[in-house]
């Protein structure tokens, strides 16, 4: 953990984003492998969630045993690529509600265009994670939780699969109160506002868009 921000270094996480990285991956098994990914990190972002007991009864024995509990669970999708990361959380847990945020870059100003908003009632009271594949400028996922602290969102945590330092300082600047789960921290950004090393363009990756 640095700061607030979380690298998921488990191995077969490490192993799974080399093979998303390589270029010649075809867009079935990049698919595959970000719903892979996305479960261990959902097992690492969900970590913290609160249980208490209930009673039940075993064939040998009643006992007491951990069931969830406390603030309902909202994932949020920033779209189009966050679906990706979204199938494999809702495999894992799938009573979550989901809200969509969609917002595309600016090619010139990098800066992100809000096109659609739909999100669960009760934002308030629940556990809100953002999903996103990659944090790059940062920019996109700043808009997105902003638009969810003004629908009354209070607890929100990002994940995204790739973060450039740019976007993790972006993100703490404007939302140093959001912990942020990534399965690796590159090195910069290009000139495009694209992650280097990076894996390309989430979205035209996992759709065979170009
Ligand atoms: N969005 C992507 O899909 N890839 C990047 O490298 C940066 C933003």
């Amino acid at each position: 953990m640095t700061g607030n921000v979380t690298v998921v270094d488990h191995p077969l996480v490490q192993h799974k984003l080399t093979l998303m990285r390589e270029r010649d991956t075809p867009s079935a098994v990049f698919r595959q492998l970000l719903r892979e990914i996305s479960l261990l990190l959902a097992y690492e972002v969900l970590r913290d969630l609160k249980t208490s007991l209930i009673t039940v009864e075993t064939p040998l024995a009643e006992t007491e045993a951990p069931v969830l509990k406390g603030k309902k669970l909202c994932f949020v999708s920033i779209l189009r690529a966050g679906n990706g990361l979204l199938d494999g959380m809702l495999d894992l847990v799938p009573s979550a509600r989901v809200g969509h945020i969609g917002l595309y870059r600016d090619p010139e100003t990098l800066q992100p265009v809000e096109y659609y908003l739909k999100l669960p009632d009760s934002m308030e009271d629940r556990s809100v994670v953002v999903v996103d594949p990659m944090l790059a400028t940062g920019n996109s996922a700043v808009a997105a939780v902003q638009r969810l602290k003004e629908h009354g969102a209070r607890t929100i945590k990002l994940v995204c699969l790739l973060a450039a330092p740019e976007g993790i300082k972006a993100m703490h600047e404007s939302h140093p109160d959001v912990p942020i789960f990534t399965a690796a921290i590159d090195s910069h950004l290009d000139d495009h506002g694209y992650i280097v090393p990076g894996l390309g363009d989430a979205g035209d990756r996992m759709f065979g868009t170009k």
